[in-house]
């Protein structure tokens, strides 16, 4: 007879988690940033009892398990205070991104059937405008600037007293859902990605290991990237798993605003896309003794390439990115930037070449790269292919199993429309997204690699390269970029600065200069406008 696991079959469920907070946590801090820019201050144990409350409170008012309850919220206390309370009564946490157009927030709230809103009093003006469009059950706004709440919506306040202290938790298995997010339809119409209990637990305990974010209980964690952005990288989660402090910066995401929270809560770890870096970098440099960080705050950098400029900047300011690289679909974090220990002997050089690169997939996290026809390709560093992932907190279909039919391979991996480099040691390097590749004479260029270079010129600010029709070549790549006040940058310029760092074929054949790079939902660089703005360009 074949020997049994004699382990028990225990669910891996966000409730254990809220209950552990509670039980070994509850004098940790929750600080808000509010948007008269004051700070709220509150604790794990009372974030706790409310999230309780909230559940109850939904349960009595009809929300069914496996009912979405969305939420249109900054990052603060009563969104983290949804983001437990939902899932622990059965419900689905569905959060949208104010970000987007009504009529975008419409169509992704009709399409996940969503029964409930949550809403900051100070995001009703958005709903407003698609409210006619949408038929929620029920309207409950969070009081933000004190001010009174209409009568035609509920008080959040109000709603938490209608809830029991000792809300007694519904039987939830870990394939449950738990959470749900659309993508930002950054490359075509949103679809929804939904997330288990086991999903979200797995991924928190990844992401809080010493090889992955390493975060404990001894940190002060500020998520910029916003709730409504593939759960602000898990980092909510993962604080309450191990009992991290948590600095949320409301709707405050301005440069200045975020350092003083950093030197004011002595925040050790915080996560956003460059575009937020960048704006830090150049208040930084401006007041170089304003601030004072704690020694090795760790940045985590995601959602798109970091350019190595913004490494080595922020080095000096010892404040230590660390990039991420992920999707919606993927929990998000698939692949961490570390250098490993075997590699720690190299020079300065390499190691910033090896900290460019997206890095190692995480545990669990399986990755290949494949040609068109599927063909698995050498693991080399010079080879690229279509990157294709699988693992526990992997989406293997999308809502309603809509607009999956050239997502996933036909042995089920997510293909993940990245077009990437695998190395020997395994560092998974990132050229491009196949859509923003340019294609010059036969040759993929990395529309990526120029970027981040053109990105390290002094007098560049911003810089997105893309493919633009040409009679003889195809495509080829033009830069456009934003520069320094008052300074000009030509493409002769931009190309003597690229010279013997690329083939000369790849060198952007012009360099347009534009005022502000048009950015998505999600702060990243909207190429998709740019190409439309650069359609009808004439090369010389
Ligand atoms: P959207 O697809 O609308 O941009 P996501 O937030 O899901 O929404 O974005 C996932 C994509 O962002 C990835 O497929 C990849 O193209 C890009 N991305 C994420 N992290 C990185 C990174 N570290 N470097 C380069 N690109 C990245």
């Amino acid at each position: 007879m074949s020997t049994k696991s004699t382990m028990m079959d225990y669910p891996l469920t966000l409730t254990n988690m809220v209950e552990r907070l509670s039980t070994y946590y509850p004098s940790v801090e929750v600080v808000s940033r509010m948007p008269d820019k004051t700070l709220h201050r509150t604790n794990y144990l009372a974030v706790y009892k409310r999230a309780k409350r909230l559940a109850s409170a939904l349960s009595k008012r009809g929300v069914k398990k496996g009912d979405c309850v969305a939420t249109l919220m900054w990052n603060h206390y009563a969104h983290l205070e949804a983001y437990l309370g939902i899932p622990i009564m059965g419900g689905v946490l569905h959060t949208l991104n104010l970000r987007l157009s009504p009529e975008d927030i419409a169509y992704i709230a009709n399409h996940a059937n969503d029964k409930v809103l949550i809403i900051d009093d100070i995001l009703l003006p958005l709903y407003e405008q698609f409210k006619e469009d949408v038929t929620f059950d029920e309207v409950i706004v969070v009081p933000l600037t004190g001010e009174l709440v209409s009568a035609e919506y509920t008080d959040y306040e109000d709603y938490l007293k209608l809830g029991d202290d000792d809300f007694s938790y519904p039987i939830i298995d870990e394939n449950d859902a738990a959470g749900m997010c659309y993508t930002s339809g950054t490359t075509g119409k949103p679809k929804g990605v939904v997330y288990s209990h086991r999903s979200t637990v797995l991924h928190s305990m990844t992401e809080a290991m010493v090889d992955g974010l390493g975060v404990s209980q001894s940190d002060v964690v500020t998520p910029v990237v916003p709730m409504f952005h593939a759960n602000a990288w898990g980092l909510a989660y993962t604080s309450v798993l191990v009992g991290a402090k948590q600095v949320l910066p409301g709707p405050h995401l301005g440069a200045e605003s975020l350092m003083d929270l950093y030197e004011g809560e002595q925040v050790t770890l915080s996560a956003g896309v460059p575009t937020i870096w960048m704006a830090i970098k150049q208040a930084r440099e401006a007041e170089p003794n304003r601030w004072k960080t704690t020694a090795n705050m760790r940045m985590v950098v995601g959602g798109a390439a970091v350019p190595e400029s913004l490494l080595r900047a922020f080095d000096r300011f010892d404040m230590k990115i660390i990039q991420a690289w992920g999707m919606t679909e993927t929990g998000p974090l698939a692949t961490l930037g570390l250098v490993k220990n075997s590699l720690s002997n190299l020079n300065e050089e390499a190691k910033y070449a090896c900290r460019i690169k997206q890095g190692l997939a995480l545990p669990f996290v399986d990755i290949r790269i494949v040609d068109e026809e599927g063909v698995e390709l050498p693991w080399d560093g010079k080879t690229s292919g279509n990157a294709e992932l699988r693992g526990p907190w992997v989406t293997g279909s999308y809502h309603n199993n809509e607009g999956a039919d050239d997502k996933f391979s036909k042995d089920g991996w997510l293909r993940t429309g990245d077009v990437c480099q695998i190395d020997q040691e395994g560092y998974v390097k990132l050229t491009d997204r196949t859509k923003d590749l340019v294609k010059s004479g036969g040759e993929w260029i990395s529309s990526v690699d120029l970027e981040n270079a053109i990105m390290g010129h002094p007098d560049v600010l911003e810089a997105a390269v893309i493919a633009v029709a040409h009679p003889k070549w195809d495509e080829r790549p033009l830069a456009v970029i934003v520069v320094k006040a008052g300074k000009v940058v030509t493409t002769d310029d931009i190309r003597q600065f690229l010279e013997g760092k690329f083939a000369k074929i790849w060198l952007p054949d012009a360099v347009e200069t534009i005022d502000e790079i048009p950015k998505t939902s999600t702060g990243k660089f909207m190429k998709m406008s740019l190409r439309e703005q650069y359609k009808d360009w004439v090369w010389d």
